[in-house]
């Protein structure tokens, strides 16, 4: 039996984590079903390389964005850079965008500065968004509603609310992103989640090398291990992994207008 068709729809693939195996990493995730793949800018640097990757790999596509780690960081240069990578035809959304309040790595209205502004672009160039938030569900969400996201579209990407948070971006007309996390024995609200988003709205994630799925944590996460997530999901759900695999995929192509 061959494996279901998956798209991992964030992964950081153009990082130095990845750089000594790549071709041996992009097999594994090709022999585990992950078809397609979109590796996520954090600032000009990382959006450059994300975008060379993807021209040069069939199946994988880039972002380009100002992580809020990174917003600090940003000046009009950075801006300027961003907004011309973007129009690159291997860019498919605008992100990853967002607030940590967790980590708190830039000042918080840099934060929001960079946020909105982001967004405009992405407005402006009719990409989706890809939405990063930690601790800061009530700040984003007022930013995104502000914004006008319904017309921008996105992904809330490794989703950490609960089931109301999920029920507003829903509202907002985004998709949820599961990642790692909703495998681990602490879940918290993620397998509730994981239930409750409906078909067409739910895409997966590994968000590698970060946040590797229960088995696996504590070591580099990798795209194949989209699977463990998939599985997961697909039995928190009591739907065979057959049909959620290809049908998040589906989501993720539709969301990024890709083949
Ligand atoms: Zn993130
Ligand atoms: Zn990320």
């Amino acid at each position: 039996m061959s494996a279901p068709a998956l798209f991992d729809t964030h992964a950081h693939l153009h990082v130095p984590e990845f750089a000594d195996d790549l071709p041996a990493v992009l097999a594994r995730a090709r022999a585990a079903g992950v078809q397609r793949l979109v590796t996520i800018g954090t600032d000009v640097g990382t959006t450059t390389a994300a975008i060379a990757l993807a021209a040069e790999l069939d199946g994988v596509w880039a972002t380009a964005g100002i992580h809020p780690h990174d917003a600090a960081e940003a000046d009009e240069i950075a801006f300027v850079e961003i907004e011309r990578l973007a129009h690159d035809p291997h860019v498919v959304a605008i992100g990853e965008i967002g607030l940590d309040f967790f980590r708190n790595l830039s000042p918080r209205d840099a934060q929001e500065r960079t946020f909105r502004r982001l967004l405009d672009l992405a407005r402006r160039l009719g990409k989706p968004a890809v939405m990063h938030c930690r601790d800061a569900h009530a700040e984003t969400l007022a930013i995104l509603e502000d914004e006008g996201v319904r017309e921008i579209g996105g992904i809330m990407h490794c989703f950490s609310g609960d089931v109301a948070i999920a029920r507003r971006c829903l509202d907002l007309g985004l998709a949820i992103s599961l990642a790692g996390p909703v495998t681990y024995p602490s879940a918290r609200a993620l397998p509730a989640v994981a239930r409750f988003v409906p078909a067409d709205r739910l895409v997966l994630e590994t968000d590698c090398p970060f946040l590797p799925p229960q088995g696996h944590r504590g070591r580099r996460n990798e795209p194949a291990y989209l699977a463990l997530t998939a599985a997961r999901v697909a039995e928190l759900r009591g739907e065979p992994l057959d049909t959620l695999g290809p049908r998040t995929s589906d989501n993720a192509r539709r969301l990024f207008r890709v083949d």
